[in-house]
């Protein structure tokens, strides 16, 4: 495995526009991007700190992935990512250990990013995420 550090951890709010104020005004961090991922049915906005970033997710659709989860969670931390080098041979690592996999092959997320899913059956209980910056 070859993973380096927290890329991002993704939060699922109801609404952008009503979150994103509480990230810029009571934490003083600033939003540097947003933007839509139509194949996971969200709206992203990005913050840093450090080399962490935090991902807010707002679902477009009830049935997508983040309308199902606030429907059974409320809001709440979704996702944790980490940030992996050569990620099809992780995952190929994984795949051999008998981890559970989303995603058996990477799929491009947020920002470019290649990303896949780990199922939380096999994590202990949280969705993670493994993704690459192929543009680094
Ligand atoms: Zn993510």
């Amino acid at each position: 495995m070859n993973l380096s550090h927290i890329e991002h951890l993704g939060i699922a709010v109801k609404s952008l526009e009503e979150a994103i104020p509480f990230w810029e005004q009571m934490l003083g961090l600033k939003c540097y991007a947003t933007e839509e991922v139509k194949e996971q049915k969200v709206k992203t906005a990005f913050f840093k700190i450090g080399q962490t970033k935090i991902e807010l997710l707002e679902s477009t659709d009830p049935e997508g992935p983040i309308g199902k989860f606030i429907e059974k969670k409320g809001e709440g931390i979704h996702h944790l990512a980490i940030a992996a080098t050569g990620l099809e041979e992780n995952l190929a690592e994984l795949a051999g250990k008998g981890v559970q996999l989303i995603d058996k092959v990477p799929r491009k997320g947020a920002e470019g990013l290649d990303i896949a899913f780990l199922h939380p059956k096999s994590t202990h209980g949280i969705l993670l995420e493994l993704c690459e910056d192929k543009n680094a």
